[in-house]
């Protein structure tokens, strides 16, 4: 299972995505799917293989500046297109995960009592729910508080329909590597995905959290309940 994200000033990120996929492939998965902001959060998914998820994307004309892409090995909830990711909170929130969320019964009940009603059998769609429970204008803080709230392991990308350009990766247990572009930056589950597209790149250390932007990026380290900035070494990889 993988996860690739992408923010681009200058080109649709959707065919690099797709391409992040397939070299995530070797990794097993029972299905996939590419979110992207175009004018909303619109997004495909497929319980067969990436290749078939491309033939969709091109027949739907899913394209944008800023996308997701994730295949699932299935942990909770049956490897059918409902609990494919990307999931979305609303209208408003899309998100990726691969690993575990061990407390989302508990939260999925709070939530439910707030009204919040549940697409699918994921773990993953209740972390969606919650950041967008936290939502109050600044998407860093949601997801920090969220992140505050899970125990388990994790490879998060989300991002937002108010601020479509930035995109929030964190990792607890699962791998994942940001990729430092010129007007754009890249987040995936190893260097490979994005082999061709960058060779800058931070080793995400476990609890951190990164806000990136088409032009910006910065990391935080979990830390207690805070999230404090910290520099991480960027590497060559050619
Ligand atoms: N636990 C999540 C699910 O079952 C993510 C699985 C994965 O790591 O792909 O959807």
């Amino acid at each position: 299972c993988g996860i690739v994200a992408a923010t681009s000033t200058r080109r649709n990120v959707v065919p690099l995505l797709v391409q992040g996929l397939k070299r995530l492939e070797y990794r097993g998965y029972d299905s996939c799917g590419v979110a992207v902001w175009n004018e909303g959060l619109k997004r495909v998914r497929s319980v067969s293989r990436v290749s078939e998820l491309s033939e969709q994307i091109e027949k739907d004309h899913i394209e944008g500046y800023l996308g997701i892409a994730h295949t699932r090995w299935a942990t909770h909830g049956a490897p059918l297109v409902c609990n494919a990711h990307p999931h979305f909170a609303g209208d408003q929130i899309a998100l990726i995960h691969n690993g575990i969320i061990e407390n989302y019964e508990e939260i999925r009940e709070e939530l439910r009592a707030k009204g919040v009603q549940f697409a699918s059998q994921t773990d993953s769609e209740v972390l969606a729910h919650l950041v967008r429970d936290y939502y109050e204008g600044d998407l860093l803080k949601a997801v920090e508080a969220a992140l505050n709230r899970v125990r388990g392991a994790y490879a998060i990308a989300v991002f937002c329909k108010e601020d479509p350009h930035r995109v929030i990766v964190a990792r607890q247990g699962s791998p994942l590597v940001l990729g430092l572009g010129d007007g754009e930056m890249f987040a995936a589950s190893d260097t490979m995905a994005l082999a061709g597209e960058t060779d800058r790149f931070i080793y995400m250390e476990d609890g951190d959290v990164a806000d990136l932007t088409t032009d910006s990026y910065q990391v935080y380290s979990h830390q207690g309940r805070e999230f404090v900035p910290v520099t991480r070494e960027v590497c060559k990889v050619e």
